[in-house]
């Protein structure tokens, strides 16, 4: 058998644990050295150390951030909190939810919106 070459998509899951990176605790944690692994197996290190080189983790897992470029090719785009002017972070929840839900009523008829130029 000829030694295949990595996919590009073998990068997408987590080297320790062979799962595909996402949602948390699978987050893709790059480490100094350049290696990624999911912030799971990063928790779960018998050392503060990579596991493939060898390279001492300075830094606090939780201090290490998400590459969220991984985690897009992945597939994975976390979800998007709807915005909230101040105004409506100060309504009660329920107040809020029907905030949300006008909001999503209105982008979705903005769909059927036409641009009706000058009156050609
Ligand atoms: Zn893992
Ligand atoms: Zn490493």
């Amino acid at each position: 058998m000829p030694i295949q070459a990595p996919q590009w998509t073998d990068y997408l899951n987590c080297p320790v644990c062979c799962r595909e990176f996402g949602a948390p605790p699978r987050s893709p944690i790059s480490l100094g050295c350049g290696h990624t692994l999911c912030r799971h197996c990063l928790k779960h290190l018998h050392r503060k150390q990579c596991p493939f080189d060898q390279t001492v983790i300075q830094v606090e897992a939780e201090e290490l951030v998400v590459n969220t470029a991984l985690l897009q090719l992945a597939g994975y785009t976390p979800p998007a909190q709807p915005y909230h002017p101040p105004c409506i972070q100060a309504l009660p929840d329920h107040d809020r939810q029907a905030y949300d839900a006008i909001v999503r009523c209105l982008e979705h008829l903005a769909v059927f919106l036409k641009y009706c130029g000058n009156g050609e």
